[in-house]
């Protein structure tokens, strides 16, 4: 019998049967302590994005950030209209279809603009999802768990920013299985997908793979902590964020 296993059992036993525990044990039974939680994990009340589009804006740029995250999460490249993305790139009017009027710097309106989840801080994506597989996180992270994903499609229908995309088919079909990252599950066919602002990272203490792509373009923080780097540079610039009308307090915003 493995060491940790027969370690469990013992623990187990003593607590099963009600007798003395030690200190670190009593901890670990009333909830007071995780023996997985990683010391070096990043934690924010609130976690927000700043996306510097003065940096930030060509195609080609948007996509080195794109093919980097969805390599690390295992995004199949699918080459028809069922592809599947967690960051893509799209023109002003498209991002911002109710910010635009009719005589707009040329400069501006050839701009390409990453887009990504907003983990909204009203998601509407959540309220509809019936099995709670996409939820609300206590960082205001909107997740997703995929074993309890029905594919019934309403958090896309829910979703007003097209953030999120349907495995109509097995994406592992269309994966590199030479090239996978095993730090980060595949997906079945039938489940919804999208940005997850990189939650695994933050768990190992590092920032999301778009953020240190960027070279500086995008930053991240905790939107509640005055001295976070997203309030610093929400203090010194303009900055807009999607369909702001609608209520859902996107966490990312744009530097124009
Ligand atoms: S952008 Fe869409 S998918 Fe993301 S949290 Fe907001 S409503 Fe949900
Ligand atoms: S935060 Fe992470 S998951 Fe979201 S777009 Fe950036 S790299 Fe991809």
């Amino acid at each position: 019998m493995k060491q940790s296993r027969r370690n469990f059992l013992k623990f187990a036993g003593i607590s099963a049967a009600g007798l003395c525990l030690t200190p670190a044990a009593g901890a670990l039974a009333s909830g007071k302590a995780h023996p997985i939680v990683n010391k070096a994990h990043l934690k924010a009340k609130r976690w927000a994005m700043v996306i510097d589009t003065r940096k930030l804006n060509t195609k080609e740029q948007i996509e080195k950030l794109a093919d980097a995250c969805h390599h690390w999460h295992n995004v199949p490249k699918i080459p028809t209209n069922q592809d599947i993305k967690w960051l893509w790139d799209a023109s002003y009017s498209e991002s911002f279809p109710e910010q635009e009027n009719n005589h707009m710097a040329e400069e501006l309106e050839e701009r390409r603009f990453p887009l990504l989840c907003n983990h909204c801080e009203h998601p509407p994506c959540v309220r509809v999802c019936p099995t709670k597989a996409t939820f609300q996180r206590a960082d205001h992270i909107v997740a997703m768990d995929y074993h309890r994903c029905i594919g019934c499609r309403y958090c896309m229908a829910a979703c007003p920013f097209g953030a999120r995309s349907f495995n109509f088919m097995d994406p592992r079909l269309h994966l590199d299985m030479d090239n996978l990252n095993m730090k980060f599950p595949t997906r079945m066919r039938g489940v919804v997908e999208k940005c997850n602002f990189c939650v695994e990272k933050l768990a190992e203490g590092e920032l999301p793979v778009c953020v240190t792509k960027s070279e500086g373009a995008i930053v991240f923080g905790d939107l509640t902590d005055p001295n976070s780097p997203v309030r610093e540079v929400l203090r010194k610039d303009f900055t807009i964020r999607r369909k702001p009308e609608l209520g859902t307090e996107p966490g990312v915003y744009y530097i124009i």
